[in-house]
């Protein structure tokens, strides 16, 4: 059975209108997701992947992902799912395209989308959810299907085994805890930065009825500001939920040092993104300077070889991995195990639209097969959009449910197409 052929389309969310959404650096977004399918003879079996943006550029980022997709059209899927990591090795090493990074970028997020898809693909040919197909792998296999090449200076592929190997024996109670009690979920929902006051009491109310215990709030415009709604969302919840704050990059090094020291006071689980994501000097800096906070970054982060060099510098606290910022799965492995060496907890990146569908497998499959400790891992949750997606998530109760059908829930409904393609759809059109 070959690929026969693929299709990309640019669709567009309108969230600008309400500001969801919206933080420091990012005021408007209209979530956007440049979408592959890779389509076989069998209408029933369709790879599908994306690289999500926040509007403006998403036709650029599609074009990349069709540029990419392309290649894959006329070959076996056996040969294409069959063997990911020549296929992901093919495509990150080609010497011509590897001027437009190397391994960052529209070009790098284009290959992710593309490696997602033929994970998404070769998960439903199994007819499993993409963690348990990755969860089936023996510990070599997983060492395997990560590009070791700039990386055994921090770790070498014998070390990564032995993360894997180390948690071998208690996969099976893992996974069946994690089947019945699922995995947290933290919400963002409350905190976007153009939400008046009312707004972040009431959602930070019903966040806290609905189940989270921990809420993150946009911040990073003015900390005076900043201090206040984190006062108004601590007299909110009470001392027993947890709070995050994201300052989406908006900071030089020397004011989130700064900044962080005024809002310590309110007991924060973490700072999100505090400066530059490329910054591993600066962040080295503000993690000894705002110590005992925590610092979190990664949905930024273009690749493995900026993860390791935050390990390295013991930069950071918290890996928030992002489904569709790197090449994929592989990349995303490779990010895990890192982490893991470090002794960084792995709490993904998610909102936006797919994001939660698509790094849950990720999620799941670190807290299963790689964490030395499950006990602190979440997922972020944002409760919009879900419905445009064909296997929407599902979190109940504060927890993301283990999920269950086959695939890499990277698919959206063929309504999504049809009303929010941009700029066709009928949502742009009128
Ligand atoms: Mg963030």
């Amino acid at each position: 059975m070959l690929i026969t052929s693929c299709t990309v389309h640019d669709l567009r969310f309108p969230t600008s209108l309400q500001l969801d959404g919206s933080d420091a650096m990012n005021p408007d977004p209209d979530y956007s997701a440049a979408y592959l399918r890779l389509h076989t003879p069998d209408p029933a079996l369709v790879g599908h992947g994306f690289v999500f943006t926040i509007g403006r550029g998403n036709d650029v980022q599609a074009a990349a992902v069709n540029h990419v997709a392309q290649r894959l059209v006329g070959r076996a899927v056996d040969d294409v799912c069959g063997n990911p990591a020549a296929l992901n090795r093919e495509l990150l090493w080609d010497s011509q395209l590897r001027w437009l990074g190397p391994d960052k970028g529209v070009m790098h997020m284009a290959v992710g989308a593309v490696m997602n898809a033929v994970w998404d693909l070769r998960a439903r040919s199994e007819g499993l959810p993409l963690w348990a197909v990755l969860d089936a792998f023996t510990p070599s296999e997983v060492v395997d299907l990560v590009d070791w090449t700039y990386l055994t200076d921090f770790m070498n592929p014998a070390q990564g085994r032995e993360i894997l190997e180390e948690q071998v024996a208690g996969r099976p109670q893992r996974r069946a805890t994690l089947s019945v009690d699922g995995l947290a979920a933290y919400t963002t929902s409350p905190g976007w930065l153009g939400y008046d006051d009312d707004k972040l009491v009431r959602l930070s109310r019903e966040a806290v009825d609905q189940g989270f215990r921990l809420i993150k709030l946009k911040v990073g415009v003015d900390v005076a500001d900043d201090r206040r709604r984190l006062g108004i969302a601590r007299s909110t919840v009470g001392a027993d939920i947890e709070l995050a704050v994201d300052a989406n990059q908006r900071w030089t090094v020397n004011e989130a040092i700064e900044n962080v020291k005024r809002l310590a006071e309110f007991d924060l689980r973490w700072v999100e993104e505090p400066t530059h994501p490329d910054d591993v000097v600066g962040h080295s800096r503000i993690r000894r300077e705002i110590a005992p906070t925590p610092v979190a970054t990664g949905e930024h982060l273009a690749n493995p070889v900026m993860a390791k060099q935050l390990f390295q510098m013991q930069a950071i606290d918290i890996l928030q991995i992002d489904a569709t910022r790197v090449a994929g799965v592989h990349d995303l492995l490779a990010m895990m195990l890192l982490a893991a060496g470090a002794d960084v907890s792995v709490i993904p990146h998610a909102g936006g639209v797919g994001l939660c569908e698509a790094v849950q497998h990720f999620g799941f499959f670190n807290a299963i097969a790689i964490a030395a400790d499950p006990a602190p891992l979440a997922i972020e949750y944002v409760d919009h959009l879900h419905e445009h997606m064909a296997d929407p998530v599902v979190v109940d109760n504060g927890v993301y449910q283990l999920p269950g059908v086959s695939g890499a829930s990277t698919a959206f409904n063929d309504e999504a197409i049809t009303r929010f393609a941009y700029p066709s759809g009928t949502e742009w059109s009128s």
